[in-house]
């Protein structure tokens, strides 16, 4: 982020925002209206790659729609990667949900996340696909304010402060 443009989103700018996430059926996943607002560092893949590129640019008190394709967003969905599994090869005081991320390894000892798409009384469906996998993401973006990172949020690749991690 240059001295003589602080204005605009670019590279090293730490941004705070409020967004609402519709998928293309309409169905709202997610919003920060009424919450706290999401703070990212611009540069540092902290949010899908297609919502970081069309925010570059962007002022302060900015309000555009962004739309992100599965291929800039959460991936293409890859079929046959569901799963059926029964309720007594799970702990037992696991409480299953739906949209619930689990762990597991592979035959050859890798850890994967799965994540539960459907509940039964005698089994679970789990889907190695991310749950907005293939999906085209449409975002209500209002750009609240943006400031230079520090060098140390540069260093870590995420924002402190507010919003941000804690350490
Ligand atoms: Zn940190």
């Amino acid at each position: 982020m240059s001295n003589e443009n602080t204005n605009s989103i670019a590279d090293g700018c730490v941004v705070t925002m409020h967004y609402t996430l519709t998928l293309d059926d309409g169905e709202k996943v997610d919003s920060s209206v009424g919450r706290e607002p999401l703070v990212y560092l611009h540069g540092a893949q902290n949010i899908v790659p297609g919502l970081e590129r069309q925010m570059a640019g962007k002022a302060a008190g900015d309000k555009f729609e962004v739309k992100v394709t599965p291929e800039e967003g959460y991936g293409p969905r890859v079929e046959g990667a569901e799963k059926v599994v029964g309720r007594d090869e799970l702990p037992p005081e696991l409480e299953v949900q739906v949209g619930m991320p689990l762990s597991a390894q592979t035959s050859d000892g890798a850890e994967v996340t799965l994540y539960v798409t459907a509940v039964s009384e005698d089994s679970i469906t789990v889907d190695m696909n991310l749950p907005l996998s293939g999906k085209n993401l449409n975002f209500d973006i209002e750009v609240v304010e943006i400031r230079p990172a520090t060098d140390e949020e540069k260093e870590h690749g995420h924002p402190h402060g507010p919003g941000g991690h804690h350490h």
